[in-house]
Formats: structure tokens, sequence, C-alpha cells
């Protein structure tokens, strides 16, 4: 028989989020780093709609986890680096 994923869930080049501090999980830099940046990127390539949901609702998480950060600051880290679409309708 074949082994499947494990229980855990932790998979070492997650690059997911530790709350509260909002550190990857994998790479220790700021979440989302630019590993996770490049996934989120290619993984809603197709909908960047809902890539701005789910980092939005990152964000609102993030900024009450972060209450001593500024809130213009994490703005910039989790949605900020998301390239505008050019077509602005
Ligand atoms: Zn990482």
């Amino acid at each position: 028989m074949t082994r499947g994923a494990d229980a855990s869930g932790q998979w070492p080049e997650e690059h997911a989020p530790v709350t509260p501090d909002w550190a990857c999980g994998s790479c220790g830099d700021d979440w989302p780093c630019d590993t996770k940046r490049s996934r989120l990127l290619a993984e809603y390539q197709a909908d960047r709609a809902s890539l701005s949901v789910y980092l939005g609702a990152c964000l609102a998480a993030a900024t009450n986890d972060l209450r001593d950060a500024a809130t213009a600051s994490l703005q910039d880290r989790f949605i900020g680096w998301v390239p505008r679409n050019p077509r602005t309708a």
C-alpha cells in the first residue's frame, strides 16, 4: 500500500503563516514571503479577484494579531505586492 500525506499537515515547504506573528513557517520571513507570493500568483493567476479576497482576509486577521504594526505597512505587506491588473474595469 502507498502511504499518503501524513496527518500532521505540516509540510516543510508549505510556506504557511504562523500566527500570531505572521512569520512564514518554512523560511521565517514576514508572511507572505517571496516564495509564497510567487506561489499565490501562480495559484490565482486566472482569478486575481479571489486572491485579493484571500489576502484581504489574511490582512484583517493580521491587523487583529499585530496591533503594534502600522496599518499602512500591513496593507503594503499583504496586498501591495500584488501586480495591478492592467485593466481597471
Ligand atoms: Zn516562506
